[in-house]
Formats: C-alpha cells, structure tokens, sequence
C-alpha cells in the first residue's frame, strides 16, 4: 500500500504534468501579477478577473521547478470562484502550514499537538516541502505572487 508520502508526491507530479487552468487572461479586463524565485529560477505569470470581489477566472503561465509549477496549478485551482476575503485566508494558511518548520518546536508539547490541521486538500500534499527550507519559496511563489496582485489593486 503506498504510503502518505508517495500519495503526495503523486499528487505533485500530476499538477506538474497537468497543470491546472493554464494561460492567460486579457488585460484588461483582467489584472496580471509576475513573481519570480531567484533561488531556484521559477517564474510565474497569473492573470486574473475579478468580478464584485470574487475570482471570477485565474489562469497561470510559468516556468520553473515541479514545487513550483504544482504549487501553481494547485493555486489556479483553489481559487476560482473564491472571494478575495477567502483567498487572503486560505493563503495565510498554506504559508502557515510553509512556515512550520520555524516555529520551535517545544518538547513539552505533545507531538500531536504540534500536527496543525490547516484543511487544505490537495494543497497539504506540499507540506513535505518544509523538510527542503531551500524549496519553500518554490512553493509560496505563486501565493505571494497573488497576494502582490491583490494588495496592488488595494482589494
Ligand atoms: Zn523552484
């Protein structure tokens, strides 16, 4: 039976060769916002349009690593239809679940206690990434790239 790790690795490599609402929008009406990772080399483009403060469409075009693209496309996927309001909160969540590794960690604490639930679906298969510090900002790329896009246009 395979295990968690191999389900989540799984996951990955599908949004990667499969990726998820991919293109690009016309702008306008559509706004564009561009992140790139010189960590790693990673680029991504998304389009999107809003429509009474909900993503009405988000398409991506990007280039980079699997973290990155799968993030992407897992990204694409989560948040259309959402509203901005929902889209700020489940970002704040997935950067959480990134940003694990750099709580520390209390040894008094049960260990179930440190199992945060972020009820993120598909997105929780990235949380292996935090064992890979280098590869967090493959990961968050494309969130932070969204959230540019939103603070710019102050919704
Ligand atoms: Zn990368």
């Amino acid at each position: 039976m395979p295990g968690l790790e191999d389900l989540y690795k799984e996951i990955i490599l599908d949004h990667y060769r499969n990726p998820r609402h991919r293109g690009e929008l016309a702008c306008p009406p559509a706004h564009k916002t561009e992140g790139f990772n010189p960590l790693c080399g990673d680029e991504v483009s998304l389009t999107f349009e809003l429509q009474s403060n909900v993503v009405r469409e988000l398409l991506v075009i990007g280039q980079g690593c699997s973290i990155s693209q799968a993030s992407a496309s897992m990204m694409s996927a989560a948040v259309q239809g959402k509203s901005v309001a929902e889209v700020r909160d489940l970002t704040r969540r997935f950067k959480a679940m990134m940003s694990i590794h750099e709580t520390s960690i209390d040894p008094q604490v049960a260990p179930s206690e440190h199992e945060a639930t972020f009820e993120l679906g598909d997105l929780e298969a990235l949380k292996g990434v935090v064992k890979f510090p280098v590869r967090i900002k493959c990961a968050t790329l494309s969130w932070n790239t969204l959230l540019t896009g939103l603070d710019d246009l102050q919704v």
